[in-house]
């Protein structure tokens, strides 16, 4: 397949937890994407990228590479992926808030587990040798390190290992193996990673855009238009309390002086808990309305 450079290319999770959220998250941010489920690339109807679906174990290499200038993976993934580079070739842009699971040290149901300690002398299965190589080194720790590319969770049943680290989000699996999550190695969420390698000014423009976009459809996700009206006099309380909110426009009320309208872009969730503070500062007639679409 000829690459075309005058486009962007996107490196997506082909299939599995990732791939429907990171679609999504293209679609949102206006991408049109036409593509039946079974093809490995798909062209964005309305904008100059193109989409590359790959295995996320991947999606590291080709964006270090520059073979995709943007790519969509676990954390998990991308700190295995560096710890075996001696210098990065991708720079992390954004945290997704999507496909979180923390990668866990977990133990059949009869080992105890006293901290890493516990570790000292035993063989753990993994599929990420790198992030469980300086877990131990960081607790101090010697043990030896099983490597396996998937159902680690049976490895204490086959006596393979007597521990295991494995990537966990409800601990369902776990369970259904006879094991227990006992310490955390790593946090884990989707990002959006992004070649370091240079693009040349045509591409370069058309990823400023795009990166625009995404960071608007983030913001928006957390954002929330707040406005209510409050007497003069309740003005800096009120606009103490928004949560997040630099510079609210604050416009006098027709017909009632010394009341005003005050309305701001809130970058945090608002909570009920929020309302009653602003009502208690003297805030009446609240109102939070969602953010379709924001471009900072
Ligand atoms: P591929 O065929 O692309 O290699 P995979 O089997 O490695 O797929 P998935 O199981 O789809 O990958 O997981 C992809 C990512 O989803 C993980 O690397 C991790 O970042 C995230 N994830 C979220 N929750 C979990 C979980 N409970 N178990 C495993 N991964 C999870
Ligand atoms: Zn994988």
């Amino acid at each position: 397949m000829s690459v075309d450079r005058s486009r962007l290319h996107i490196a997506l999770q082909r299939s599995g937890r990732l791939s429907d959220a990171s679609k999504d998250l293209l679609r949102e941010a206006g991408l049109r994407i036409e593509a039946g489920k079974n093809s490995l690339t798909a062209r964005a109807g309305n904008f100059p990228a193109d989409l590359m679906f790959v295995r996320d174990d991947d999606i590291p290499t080709f964006v270090s590479d520059g073979a995709c200038e943007f790519g969509i993976v676990g954390q998990n993934v991308l700190e295995e992926f560096a710890l075996g580079q001696a210098e990065p070739g991708f720079e992390r842009v954004a945290e997704l808030g999507f496909g979180r699971c923390s990668l866990k040290i977990a133990a059949p149901e009869r080992l105890p587990y006293e901290g890493p300690r516990t570790l000292a002398g035993q063989r753990i299965a993994t599929s990420y040798p790198r992030l469980l190589r300086r877990f131990l080194q960081d607790s101090g720790i010697d043990a030896e390190v099983v490597e396996m590319s998937g159902a680690v969770e049976l490895a204490p049943r086959l006596e393979i290992a007597s521990y295991i680290c494995d990537l966990v989000s409800t601990g369902a699996t776990l369970e259904a193996n006879g094991l227990r999550a006992v310490d955390t190695v790593m946090e884990s969420q989707s990002v959006l990673i992004r070649t370091l390698r240079p693009l040349d000014a045509g591409r370069a423009a058309i990823a400023e855009q795009l990166l625009s976009r995404l960071q608007g459809v983030l913001a928006t996700k957390e954002s929330k238009y707040i406005m209510l009206n409050a007497p003069s006099e309740a003005l800096k309380g009120i606009t103490d309390l928004l949560p997040g909110a630099d510079a609210p426009t604050i416009l006098p009320l027709h017909g009632r002086p010394g009341h005003f309208a005050v309305h701001a872009v809130c970058q945090e969730s608002v909570f009920w808990e929020t309302l009653q503070k602003l009502k208690d500062a003297g805030a009446s007639a609240i109102l939070v309305v969602p953010i379709e679409k924001m471009m900072l």
